[in-house]
């Protein structure tokens, strides 16, 4: 086996740290034959917490884990990382306005840019998880002057997969029999979850499916409101279902994509699809070699080209917003 990876993860003593960092230790995120070496990073209030899971993560004996490592500065956090989990993020608060969300994660994405720019391994990736995650993944980035930008990105696979489920469940076919299904635009209720290219033992989806209104008024709502949903049902965030997805973005972006399929992830656009270059937007992508690429000629349609655009206007406006506010 290799020498150990270095994996860096944000917000380590949180709800979704706690689920991802056992499975990282258990060789889920890079494959059963790579040692890794974690290292957490919290706030100072929160460091305490931190090292009492690193103190599980000891206990679980983990045979690839060859160390965890616990931090409160950045840039001692990033200092050689290989892949890097941004999870900690400043989540909204009542009466809290979208340009105060936005400011408090500058704070954070902004020196965490920075210091992965400063001390990260040449072959970092980025995948930032914690919300407005585009535009979060974005201000990083844009902090990271030296780090080819394609090496963040943001999550949208958790949508992504809750659709294979929703479409899985319509059908009464398994997920292994779907194929190229996509998440466009922002990690946000405007993302748009799109069955016209979408493959079911072979057929299209859309057409198996045969039935707009099904489309418009419950799977697309549902995919895209599925994080309160189960906040209502299960009275907190979902958590678990965060880190699994988090773990197969990393996966497939390390390991590849399966020939004849794709999967959905926010990476920095090329103006591909209309969407306007630097914007951090997810696309139908496939991976090979450690990196992604965006799945080029697929036909949009009327239906798809309305959703798409809306939610590229809303990331727009919230890179107008972290302009103005100075954050890029
Ligand atoms: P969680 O671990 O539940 O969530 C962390 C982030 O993931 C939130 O921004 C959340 O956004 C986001 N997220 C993205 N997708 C999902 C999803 N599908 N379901 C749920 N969350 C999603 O939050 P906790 O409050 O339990 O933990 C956060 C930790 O981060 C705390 O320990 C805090 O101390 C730490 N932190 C660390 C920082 C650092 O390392 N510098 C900076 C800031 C915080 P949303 O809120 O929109 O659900």
């Amino acid at each position: 086996s290799d020498s150990p990876v270095n994996v860096t993860v944000t917000g380590a003593a949180g709800q979704i740290g706690y689920a991802l960092l056992f499975r990282i230790a258990s060789g889920q995120l890079l494959g059963a034959n790579t040692p890794v070496k974690l290292r957490l990073l919290e706030i100072p209030q929160a460091v305490r917490a931190a090292e009492g899971t690193a103190l599980e993560l000891e206990d679980g004996a983990f045979p690839l884990l060859a160390g965890v490592d616990v931090f409160d500065d950045p840039k001692a956090a990033f200092s050689g990382t290989n892949v890097a989990l941004l999870v900690g993020a400043r989540p909204r608060t009542k009466g809290m306005e979208r340009g105060d969300l936005l400011e408090a994660n500058g704070g954070i994405f902004k020196p965490q840019g920075e210091a992965i720019n400063a001390g990260a391994a040449d072959d970092i990736k980025v995948l930032v998880v914690g919300n407005p995650a585009n535009t979060n993944a974005l201000i990083a980035q844009r902090h990271a002057p030296d780090v080819p930008a394609d090496r963040f990105t943001a999550m949208t696979r958790l949508d992504h997969n809750r659709a294979l489920s929703q479409l899985s469940r319509k059908l009464s076919v398994p997920v292994s029999q779907i194929r190229k299904l996509t998440i466009w635009g922002n990690h946000s209720a405007t993302q748009y979850p799109d069955l016209f290219h979408a493959e079911v033992g072979g057929r299209n989806a859309a057409e198996a499916v045969n039935d707009e209104q099904w489309l418009a008024e419950e799977f697309i709502p549902r995919v895209a409101k599925r994080g309160a949903e189960i906040i209502e049902v299960r009275g907190a965030s979902s958590a678990a279902s965060a880190a699994s997805a988090a773990i197969d973005h990393v996966y497939d972006w390390v390991n590849g994509t399966a020939e004849g399929d794709w999967t959905s992830a926010a990476i920095v656009s090329d103006g591909s699809y209309g969407v306007p270059a630097g914007l951090i937007s997810s696309f139908p992508v496939t991976s090979s070699g450690g990196s992604w690429q965006i799945v080029q000629g697929l036909d949009i349609n009327e239906f798809s080209r309305a959703r798409i655009d809306a939610s590229v206007a809303e990331l727009e406006e919230e890179r107008q917003a972290v302009e103005r506010l100075g954050l890029i």
